[in-house]
């Protein structure tokens, strides 16, 4: 008999799916058992933390999965928030639960996909069993069955009994462990209590995967394993933007896959000349910049550098229009913490209130990309190589106009005490807030005029001399800066830095969305779903041969656009619809390739 093979390939975000179904041979597409589907959730589990972990339960799924570990959610980094996405496929902006509190959820219009699969499939029977308490109590509103328990055993002893006596359609499993872990010991693979937590969990999965593969049916059944967490972590906790708490990992195992994993994908700018500050008297001021960086009361502007170095001492300024000797001072500066040279942070006052956002660590001998975007009557962001690494509201602060010059490797004065000591590449400055993903997309390329805001740039110092203590301004301003102290010490060989294309790989509203097209449910587009499929199955006859004419189906993905590709035959209706009807001819080595856009 030949085989099929099903490849499904999901290469997309924004709609975008590249899926790939092979019929090898002259025969016969092979019916897949009714779709169903097991969630195994782990609360607050760092992705390379599982990595880390000796987790065998979870490394078997990996052999016929498509997996990410990088994988992100939004912040707020909050259970209630992470939760909510996962289940709904929706984002913040519409579940509305921005905390653990659930205020004022949005259910009713966004619900959880279980919902959705029992309003639209009555029969189905579904089950959700949990350890952290408001997933059932509060997210889940319409589900078959529903058990809280106060220990991951007892939740993984009543997924285990489930699966041995009733017929669940649709089986969610919520752990708590992992997280209580990481918020008494940390959450961080170096913390052994968090990982030994994560190894306990993964044998409940194995207890529970034993229990699947156990049932008397299993063959005859076509299970997807979905395995994934609300929110990753950092030694101190989690709620915050870090992309260490944003980092989520998505596994969708099921025994037809080809493994695939979705990772993300580096990019790597050159660095070839940047100047080197001493560490005792070298900084650099722009010459005759008028009032060019004198941005009042209400003017929106964004600051990039690239930064390189090991040690510091004190809160040396990497870039600063302000006296630094206090952060009310008004004024900018981007600089180190006082309290921690590993890691960067910006602050923005007024000479009354005061604004501070800190970063992650950045003291690793590697270009590090720093952003921040100052939306004056809204956000304060900041970015690191391109990602967002914190942020606040700073609307209280009023005018920042300090009557000091933009200053290079020190604070507005020039005689702050501490010292800038390390490399600078690179300086932006734009008169506009950068969107997210113009950052992301920016943070390790030269900037052209094909930059959304070439318009918005006030000053650019590429720092590419090489020699001499005269920087150019590639904007249209042409500030000439010049370093000012010691005689200029330049890095010819400066290397390069990389930056993570994070555009392509997995979000978490995805996972309800996989699950529901596993369950053949496709997707109205008034759900207004904010997800996409991992997967994509071809339903169909249960024979395809060669020279036959066959029907294929995919659920519906909202608003996508069907484009069918058919090799070894030819494509009779349907083209551009997900259902398509294929003359195959004979014999025929055929594949059909679904693009959704
Ligand atoms: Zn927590």
């Amino acid at each position: 008999m030949n085989r099929v093979s099903g490849k499904f390939i999901a290469k997309c975000f924004y709609c975008f799916f590249f899926c790939l179904i092979i019929i090898s041979g002259s025969v016969c597409l092979q019916a897949q058992g009714t779709g169903k589907v097991l969630i195994l959730g782990i609360d607050g589990c760092r992705q390379d933390a599982l990595q880390q972990a000796n987790a065998p339960n979870t490394d078997q799924l990996l052999t016929h999965a498509v997996y990410s570990f990088d994988a992100l959610t939004h912040q707020p980094t909050w259970s209630g928030t992470g939760w909510s996405s996962m289940l709904t496929g929706v984002w913040e902006n519409k579940h509305n639960v921005y905390n653990n509190s659930f205020l004022s959820p949005n259910y009713a219009q966004y619900p959880h996909f279980i919902a959705r699969a029992e309003t639209v499939n009555p029969a189905l029977h579904t089950a959700s069993v949990v350890h952290w308490g408001p997933i059932n109590s509060t997210i889940n509103t319409l589900c078959d069955e529903e058990y809280t328990y106060a220990t991951d055993l007892e939740v993984t002893n009543k997924a285990v009994e489930l699966l041995n006596n009733t017929d669940p359609d649709v089986l969610f499993v919520d752990f708590d462990d992992v997280d209580h872990a990481g918020h008494l010991y940390g959450f961080h693979p170096s913390v052994p209590e968090y990982i030994n937590s994560i190894e306990v969990t993964d044998a409940y999965i194995g207890n529970i995967l034993t229990a699947l593969y156990n049932r008397p049916s299993y063959a005859n059944e076509n299970w997807l394993v979905l395995v994934s967490t609300d929110h990753g972590g950092t030694m101190s906790g989690h709620g915050g933007p870090s992309l260490e708490e944003r980092n989520i990992f998505v596994i969708a195992s099921n025994q037809q896959f080809t493994p695939r994993q979705i990772a993300k994908t580096p990019v790597t700018q050159s660095i070839p000349a940047a100047l080197l500050f001493n560490g005792t008297n070298q900084y650099v001021t722009p010459q005759n910049p008028g009032n060019l960086f004198e941005f009042g009361s209400s003017q929106d502007f964004s600051v990039e550098i690239k930064v390189k170095y090991t040690t510091l001492a004190g809160d040396a300024a990497f870039i600063s229009n302000k006296d630094w000797d206090s952060g009310a001072n008004a004024g900018f500066v981007i600089s180190t913490p006082a309290s921690d040279q590993t890691k960067w942070k910006v602050n923005i006052a007024d000479g009354t209130n005061r604004i501070d956002v800190t970063g992650s660590t950045i003291n690793d001998g590697n270009w590090h990309h720093l952003t921040a975007t100052f939306d004056r009557n809204g956000l304060l962001n900041i970015y690191q190589d391109g990602q967002l690494a914190g942020q606040a509201v700073m609307s209280s602060v009023g005018n920042i106009n300090s009557g000091l010059p933009l200053t290079i490797a020190q604070d507005g004065t020039h005689a702050y005490p501490f010292w800038f000591n390390g490399a600078i590449a690179e300086v932006r400055v734009w008169n506009t807030v950068l969107a997210p993903e113009t950052v992301a997309a920016w943070a390790c390329a030269t900037v052209n005029n094909t930059h959304p805001n070439y318009a918005n740039l006030l000053a650019y110092w590429q720092m590419t001399e090489g020699s001499g203590a005269t920087l150019a301004d590639a904007s249209a301003n042409a500030i000439t800066a010049v370093l000012q102290g010691s005689d200029p010490v330049w890095n010819t060989a400066a290397g390069a830095q990389t930056c993570y294309d994070y555009s392509q790989t997995p979000r978490i509203v995805d996972v309800a969305c996989t699950a529901l097209t596993h369950l053949g449910i496709g997707f109205l587009p008034e759900w207004q779903l904010d997800g996409h499929s991992l997967t994509l199955p071809l339903g169909g006859p249960g024979l395809s041969c060669a020279g036959t004419v066959q029907t294929y189906i995919v659920p519906p993905q909202g608003n996508c656009s069907y484009n069918w590709t058919v090799n070894g035959g030819s494509i009779l209706t349907g083209q551009g619809t997900n259902t398509v009807t294929v003359q195959w001819n004979s014999p025929a080595t055929g594949e059909v390739l679904l693009q959704l856009e």
